[in-house]
């Protein structure tokens, strides 16, 4: 594949090893299968914790929950803010998982990083610089979402500022990006998971209820990044899809559905 590269730290000419980010004792890239899984959104201290539990009996690593939400419209739900970094990192303590919130703004980078053991930047702030610079002052691991009409090469550049900044641990994920196609909500791009790690010694997360915005297209999108060799899900679930307070719901999995599908992806890949 031939492609323009102005990026550098985050090639694999420049590390040639897979960047493995340790988490306390959560390992993740090289031949570790990352879950991360939870709602949307954190909307309520006992929904969390309820979610919480359930992730971790299933076999997940990590709790996802959005505080802050970038919403397409400014009349919908915005999330609870910093109430709910401090609702998830108590579930997320009582249930030994780690976690995993979005942060929008530079302003906010310090207070989430406080509370959150990764810091996802959303698909809408993948060329946010101002966000990214602020990334690379800390250390606290990075999951990067892909811009959903960004090239591999604006992605793996969107990386480049915050390892240029020096924070080492950043995770980039697919999350779908935009297509001609309406049925789902975007297209997951299955291709950047290969690709990317060939370009990139990062860990490549895949996010199939963004990707696909359809709960019953997540399982075999989820089967078919592990074939891919993703080296990590992160997935929507809640425990009232219909109620959920984003409109997430319709791609979130029971948790029925999330066991199950843990099950089955320890038989593809060792969860560790
Ligand atoms: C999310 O993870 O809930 C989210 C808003 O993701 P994205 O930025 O990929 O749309
Ligand atoms: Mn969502």
């Amino acid at each position: 594949i031939k492609i323009s590269k102005s990026y550098k730290l985050a090639s694999r000419d420049f590390h040639p090893d897979d960047t493995i980010i340790d988490i306390k004792g959560v390992k993740i890239g090289g031949s570790n299968l990352v879950v991360m899984g939870g709602p949307c959104a954190v909307e309520t201290p006992e929904q969390i914790d309820e979610i919480a539990r359930l992730v971790k009996a299933a076999g997940g690593q990590v709790l996802r929950g959005g505080a802050f939400k970038p919403r397409t419209g400014p009349y919908s739900f915005q999330g609870v803010g910093v109430e709910g970094l401090a609702m998830m990192a108590e579930a997320g303590k009582k249930h030994g998982l780690l976690t995993i919130t979005e942060v929008m703004t530079p302003e906010y980078v310090d207070i989430c990083a406080e509370y959150a053991d990764i810091l996802q930047v959303g698909t809408r702030n993948m060329q946010n610089f101002d966000l990214l610079r602020k990334l690379g002052t800390i250390q606290t691991p990075v999951l990067l979402k892909r811009g959903f009409s960004s090239t591999y090469d604006e992605f793996l550049n969107a990386a480049e500022y915050i390892l240029a900044g020096g924070n080492p641990n950043v995770m980039l994920c697919e999350r779908g990006i935009r297509t001609f196609e309406t049925y789902t909500r975007n297209t997951l791009d299955l291709s950047a998971i290969p690709v990317l790690q060939s370009l990139s010694h990062l860990p490549v997360i895949s996010d199939p209820s963004h990707g696909t915005g359809r709960r019953e297209l997540v399982e075999p999108m989820t089967k078919a990044s592990v074939a891919a060799g993703a080296n990590g899900l992160i997935i929507e679930m809640h425990t009232d899809p219909d109620n959920s307070m984003t409109g997430d719901g319709v791609q979130s999995l029971f948790p029925d559905q999330f066991a199950a599908l843990l099950k089955d992806l320890a038989l593809l890949a060792p969860i560790v």
